[in-house]
């Protein structure tokens, strides 16, 4: 999969602080200077996630593309509703060739049943490619594709919602692939905006594991989690 950072609000932590600036200040929103040192946006930034003055957060916005991932995982992916997405049509664009379906680790390191995942997908794309050499419109022979063939989309979130995103998807419980999907993401973010972003990803990273029973037996750590994921 590959996960690229667009566009983004410029100066995204500049434009948080002095909204936020202007909620505790008595003057007009015209009147609001950039005149905060980098020290004052952190710190600013970092009291208002500490909180919950999120509202502030949403004035950043933020910009992927991303190639490759599965039918899978942008199902996932679009369950997360304030959000912008445009995801390639399979009704106006049609696979050219068997295209580089996505494998799940689990299958790629059994041999037979590799053998049998990929026979599986060949024979969906050539059932595809049938019916679209019968004259069946690509908007009805796609439903015998796998949900393994590659999408492409791009997402647009603010940065409120990334986080939110982030601690759902980052967390161990989420589906290997999105939560993949969420560290690329995650990685380019904190490049631009080091201080929103400072301890997104899973709620155990900023303190107790929300999720009981279901709570994962090897909890990432903040230090060393790229490496795990990206590498
Ligand atoms: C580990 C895991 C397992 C999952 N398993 C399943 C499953 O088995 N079946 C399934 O259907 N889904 C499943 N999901 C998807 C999950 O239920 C959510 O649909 C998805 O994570 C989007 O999250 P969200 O609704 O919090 O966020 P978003 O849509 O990103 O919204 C962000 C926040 O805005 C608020 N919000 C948004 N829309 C509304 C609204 N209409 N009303 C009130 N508040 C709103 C909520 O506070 C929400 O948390 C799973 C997700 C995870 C992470």
């Amino acid at each position: 999969m590959y996960v690229q950072l667009l566009k983004h609000t410029p100066e995204p932590e500049k434009i948080v602080s002095l909204a936020a600036r202007l909620c505790y200040s008595p003057i007009r929103a015209t009147e609001i200077s950039n005149t905060m040192s980098d020290e004052d946006v952190k710190r600013l930034i970092r009291f208002l996630i500490k909180v919950g003055h999120h509202s502030a957060i949403e004035h950043a916005s933020f910009t992927f593309a991303v190639d490759g991932i599965s039918r899978v995982c942008s199902h996932q992916l679009v369950r997360h509703r304030l959000a912008s997405y445009s995801q390639q049509s399979q009704r106006y664009v049609k696979y050219k060739r068997n295209p580089d379906y996505v494998i799940p680790k689990s299958i790629e390191n059994k041999q037979d049943i590799l053998k049998k995942y990929e026979d599986f997908q060949n024979r969906s794309f050539d059932l595809y490619k049938d019916f679209l050499e019968n004259k069946i419109p690509a908007e009805d022979a796609r439903y015998v594709l796998s949900n393994a063939f590659p999408t492409q989309i791009i997402i647009t979130m603010n940065a409120r919602e990334l986080l939110h995103f982030f601690t759902l998807r980052c967390c161990e419980r989420a589906q290997w692939e999105i939560r993949e999907m969420a560290y690329r993401m995650l990685n380019e973010v904190k490049k631009i905006a080091p201080t929103i972003f400072e301890h997104a990803g899973p709620a155990c990273f900023r303190g107790k594991c929300p999720e009981g029973e279901m709570m994962c037996k090897n909890p990432p750590k903040e230090d060393e989690v790229f490496e795990r994921y990206l590498s």
